[in-house]
């Protein structure tokens, strides 16, 4: 172990769910793949004599301790220094980073050559290795497939300690393991990003509907066209005053009287929130282009509301709400989230019982649902998905006030996310988690279903000792 690899013993606690805090015995910052791969080997060696056990940490924003170890070590992998991240221009472009770096600065880097990756999160204050083990799923998905979907090549420190490279060609199972893998099978100390020619610009633009179906018909429509948008989510807004005049401060509207005009109070709307990527001398064609997409769809036309910004700040735009929560410590409160993936013959079901009935308002945080094409994300990864080829991504993102008994308190806000959840095993939805959080391995078995047993073989290849990732909390240490 490098001599600069320095344990200590503090706690690293969740810094986003703020609701799970086990403590470790000790922290490892690496300073290299040879440090992580000691310390496992060394763990892996102790046998069954030991209980204990080691998790990567990433940014540590997962909402339910995944990334801590009661009692274990924890890696701080954004000390991992590796070699400087490097650009790989030509006809496939990527970048090869450590898995310890953060999205915002990878994005950063590549921009410098020109080029970006391709899928993305909607924050990206989160690291590589961190959404990799998810999926990293936003409003290019329906495009380009998840995160998970856009990675050349690994390098992976096993649960005994062995450092291997792995591809679609080179230890394949190991490969599709760890990509939505959950940290189980190993820890991600490399990856290689495939990227793509970066734009200068965005055109965003917002539209509300007051009709689910017409809403999804659209959002459906426009992620199966061939020359679509570059980026396509939604949100649902519940009983929302003033709500187009909070949209002006960064948008502006295309007709300002009949906007005015508009109320939102009292109603559900949904909004399509999409974009298009340009460079500034392809305005006009991108202008012609974006016109006709949107000639196509059935939104409430007053609520058409446009804007023009550069690719980094529509990219980065979840970190300028952070730095308002964190000023008002609004950030490091609990975040009891809710993430789902519907199929598409149920999302109608889904939202009629869910949007108005079950939740009659959402102002403890937003609520996100795009439908997104199975066909281009890769199904042999670990991420889990529902069968059909079209899906829902549905995120309740909510934020509990500390301390709060009433409607915004954390004993609320759990209740409701049970009731969803009750409705979609009572009424046969074929929900699947994302980011999943479950207490037995009997939820486990079902949320993998069929691909449980493929999960279990690839545990007891790649972490026999069940050493990695315990905040999962899907296999006891051996
Ligand atoms: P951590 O919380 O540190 O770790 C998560 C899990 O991965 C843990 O089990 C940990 O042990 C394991 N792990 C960490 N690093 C490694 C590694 N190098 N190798 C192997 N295992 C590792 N997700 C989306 O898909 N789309 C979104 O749009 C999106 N938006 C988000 C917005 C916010 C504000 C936040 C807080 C989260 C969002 N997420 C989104 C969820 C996010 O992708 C996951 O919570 C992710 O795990 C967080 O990354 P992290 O670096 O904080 O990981």
């Amino acid at each position: 172990m490098a001599t600069s690899a320095l344990i200590i013993s503090i706690s690293q606690p969740g810094t986003f769910g703020n609701r799970y805090h086990f403590l470790p015995l000790a922290v490892l910052h690496p300073k290299s793949v040879s440090d992580i791969s000691t310390t496992v080997k060394h763990v892996f060696k102790m046998g069954s004599t030991s209980q204990l056990t080691v998790a990567a940490r990433g940014h540590s924003h997962s909402l339910q301790g995944q990334a801590q170890a009661h009692q274990g070590v924890v890696i701080n992998m954004e000390s991992l220094q590796g070699p400087e991240m490097q650009i790989h221009a030509g006809e496939l472009p990527y970048v090869e980073a450590s898995g310890g770096d953060l999205w915002i600065n990878i994005l950063h880097e590549t921009l410098k050559h020109g080029l970006a990756p391709k899928s993305w999160t909607d924050y990206l204050h989160l690291t590589v290795g961190g959404t990799l083990s998810n999926a990293g799923i936003s409003g290019q998905a329906f495009k380009h497939g998840p995160q998970i979907n856009n990675i050349y090549q690994l390098e992976v420190v096993t649960g005994k300690g062995e450092v291997v490279t792995c591809s679609e060609k080179q230890n394949a199972e190991l490969f599709y393991g760890v990509l939505g893998g959950l940290g189980q099978f190993g820890i991600i100390t490399r990856a290689r990003i495939s990227l793509e020619p970066a734009p200068k610009m965005v055109k965003w633009i917002r539209v509300l509907y007051d009709e689910f179906s017409k809403f999804s018909n659209d959002q459906e429509r426009l992620i199966s066209s061939k020359d679509s948008f570059d980026y396509i989510e939604g949100l649902v807004i519940i009983n929302r005053t003033g709500l187009l005049n909070n949209w002006r401060s960064s948008f502006n509207p295309k007709d300002p009287l009949q906007a005015s005009r508009f109320i939102s109070e009292g109603k559900t709307l949904y909004c399509l929130e999409i974009a298009k990527y340009f460079n500034p001398d392809e305005s006009d064609i991108m202008n012609q282009k974006t016109e006709s997409l949107l000639s196509e769809l059935n939104y409430i036309p007053s609520t058409l509301f446009l804007s023009e910004v550069p690719y980094v700040e529509f990219l980065d735009r979840v970190h300028l709400s952070e730095i308002k929560l964190r000023s008002k410590g609004l950030w490091e409160i609990p975040h009891p989230w809710l993430n789902l993936l519907i199929p598409r013959t149920k999302i109608n079901e889904f939202a009629q019982a869910v949007f108005g009935n079950i939740l009659t308002g959402n102002s403890n945080g937003p609520i996100l649902i795009y439908p997104v094409n199975k066909s281009k994300w890769n199904n042999r990864t670990s991420l889990i998905t529902p069968e059909e080829e079209i899906f829902y991504q549905v995120a309740f993102l909510s934020s509990a006030m500390p301390s709060s008994t009433g409607k915004d308190g954390l004993f609320h806000i759990l209740a409701q996310n049970q009731r969803i959840l009750d409705f979609c095993s009572k009424a046969s939805i074929g929900a699947k988690q994302y980011l999943p959080h479950y207490s037995t391995q009997e939820e486990w078995q079902t949320h993998f279903g069929p691909q449980w047993e493929v999960f279990v073989r690839r545990k007891s290849t790649y972490d026999p000792m069940a050493i990695l990732a315990p905040g999962q909390r899907i296999f006891r240490r051996k």
